[in-house]
């Protein structure tokens, strides 16, 4: 049985003290230890405050993207130490928009993945299909590439320590959201995937769904079988609005 990940990606928005606001108000929906684990993405500059305001909660700390460098001159870097040293624990890798618009490679975020666990901090790795991908019927072809090329350096003995998200590019933002049944076939096909390259650790590895995913569609998805968690931009955003999130399995009460 996979314990179920929810992840708040809040890309370049908040301020320090509008994370510090939201943490305020979100922290009261999930203060009992709860059976799923709850993953908050602020952007770089509100990471420590963050984290300050997290500990000795269940929730835990994250960031959007991280250097493949260890140290050294990379002018506008984070490096993963430096992340582990706020309190990461998890850190995506490969989102759509740093592929598309940062030139992120499957190589490049192999490397990140690679050191981040060199780090300890868990990578989120990113893979989905472009609508003319899907429109041209190479879904799978597309993920199949990214999942190998991304994956190509993830210790095999670390393997159930990995978090991929499948976010079809096409539903990030859109609040096109991808039907469940859609989602869990390309979920199924990225953990057969997954068997075959890390064998019986592909069962332990948490898959979860991304694009559109609000409280009124995320209890459907995650009643898939093979979904098991959510990356959430928008929604995450509003403190209520993800603690509904969080609480999928009781349509969105936190009692
Ligand atoms: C994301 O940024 O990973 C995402 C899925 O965004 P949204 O929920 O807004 O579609």
């Amino acid at each position: 049985m996979r314990r179920a990940i929810l992840a708040a990606n809040w890309k370049m928005y908040k301020t320090t003290g509008e994370a510090e606001d939201f943490v305020a108000r979100f922290l009261p929906h999930v203060a009992r230890a709860d059976d799923v684990d709850v993953v908050l993405a602020p952007p770089f500059t509100a990471l420590d405050r963050v984290g300050r305001r997290l500990a000795g909660s269940p929730v835990a700390l994250a960031a959007q993207n991280v250097s493949p460098e260890a140290e050294g001159a990379f002018t506008g870097e984070v490096a993963p130490r430096m992340l582990a040293d706020l309190g990461c624990r998890y850190a995506i890798v490969g989102h759509s928009e740093r592929r598309a618009l940062f030139g992120d490679t499957d190589a490049r975020v192999a490397r990140k993945a690679a050191a981040l666990f060199a780090a300890g901090i868990r990578p989120i790795v990113c893979v989905g299909e472009t609508l003319e991908q899907r429109e041209a019927g190479r879904t799978l072809e597309v993920l199949g590439s990214q999942l190998a090329g991304s994956l190509a350096q993830v210790p095999a003995e670390r393997a159930a320590e990995l978090v991929l998200a499948y976010e079809p590019v096409w539903a990030i933002g859109t609040g096109r959201t991808a039907t469940p049944e859609l989602a869990q076939q390309a979920h199924a096909f990225l953990r057969v995937r997954l068997a075959e390259r890390f064998g019986a650790a592909a069962e332990r590895i948490r898959i979860q769904y991304g694009g559109s995913v609000k409280p009124d569609n995320v209890s459907a998805l995650m009643a898939q079988p093979d979904i098991d968690g959510a990356l959430v931009g928008g929604a995450s955003l509003d403190p209520e609005a993800f603690a509904r999130i969080v609480h999928f399995r009781t349509g969105g009460k936190s009692a």
